[in-house]
């Protein structure tokens, strides 16, 4: 955006040169010098440019928040679905985790929906220290994140699952208990030019296997290696 003395400076010279043209070939002659033109094009133009150009200003601030507003999600300040599908689709390698709080109907059942919510926005906070500044993240439903481990190997995924499904102490709040939380992680390894939607839907596999085997835990989805094998 160009600052509005500028602004004013530009439109000013571009009014006054046109002005002075027009003039010109309808006298064939300048009554005053370029100068005076801008100066008197400054001083009647300036206060309509001045308004014209903190409009487009803050049309463009808005702009800029609507659209940070439509990518986020609006409980923990994560990217939203959309949003990581966007930024996750133009990533090649790493990997790709779909994290499950488990039992969380629990939690709002005992404590109630608000409790929950703080539940969530501490599991999110949780997350985003356990991933690196470059990692991208995404809350994708209810109680789902997903996450996209950029150029990342398994052992990341180990560190972060070390973190997440061990079990997180959270206080509830506005109550003095202390509730120990777990997620379930199915990873899938992302090779060059795989589908995001693919990738999630195998982490989701891996995700549903981690459930089966009693939450709390990491499980790679089996056919990572195999997906890896076809792309080379
Ligand atoms: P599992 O270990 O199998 O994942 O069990 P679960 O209880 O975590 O999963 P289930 O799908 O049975 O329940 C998820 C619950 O999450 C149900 C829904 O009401 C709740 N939920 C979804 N979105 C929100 C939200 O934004 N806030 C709160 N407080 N609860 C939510
Ligand atoms: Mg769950
Ligand atoms: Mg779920």
């Amino acid at each position: 955006m160009i600052d509005w003395p500028l602004g004013v400076l530009i439109w000013g010279l571009a009014a006054s040169v046109l002005g002075a043209g027009v003039e010109f070939l309808m006298m064939g002659e300048l009554d005053d010098t370029l100068l005076d033109h801008t100066i008197l094009t400054i001083l009647i133009a300036a206060p309509f440019i001045l308004v014209a150009m903190k409009l487009i200003s803050h049309l463009d601030q808005l702009q800029r928040k609507l659209a940070r507003l439509a990518a986020t999600d609006l409980l923990t300040g994560l990217p939203n679905r959309r949003a990581f599908l966007e930024q996750a689709s133009v990533q090649t390698d790493g990997i790709v985790l779909m994290i499950d709080i488990d039992h969380f109907k629990r939690i709002n059942d005992t404590y109630g929906h608000a409790a929950g919510d703080a539940v969530l926005r501490s599991f999110a906070e949780e997350l985003r220290a356990s991933v690196r500044s470059t990692d991208l993240l995404g809350r994708i439903g209810g109680e789902e994140f997903a996450a996209y481990l950029i150029d990342a190997g398994p052992e990341e995924a180990e560190k972060i699952a070390g973190r997440l499904c061990g079990g997180l102490k959270m206080a509830v709040e506005e109550s003095d208990e202390v509730l120990t939380i777990s997620a379930s992680i199915g990873a899938v390894e992302s090779v060059t030019g795989q589908d995001i939607g693919d990738l999630l839907k195998h982490a989701d596999d891996a995700l549903y296997a981690a459930k089966a085997q009693g939450r709390a835990r990491l499980v790679f989805c089996p056919t990572s290696a195999a997906l890896a094998r076809d792309a080379a």
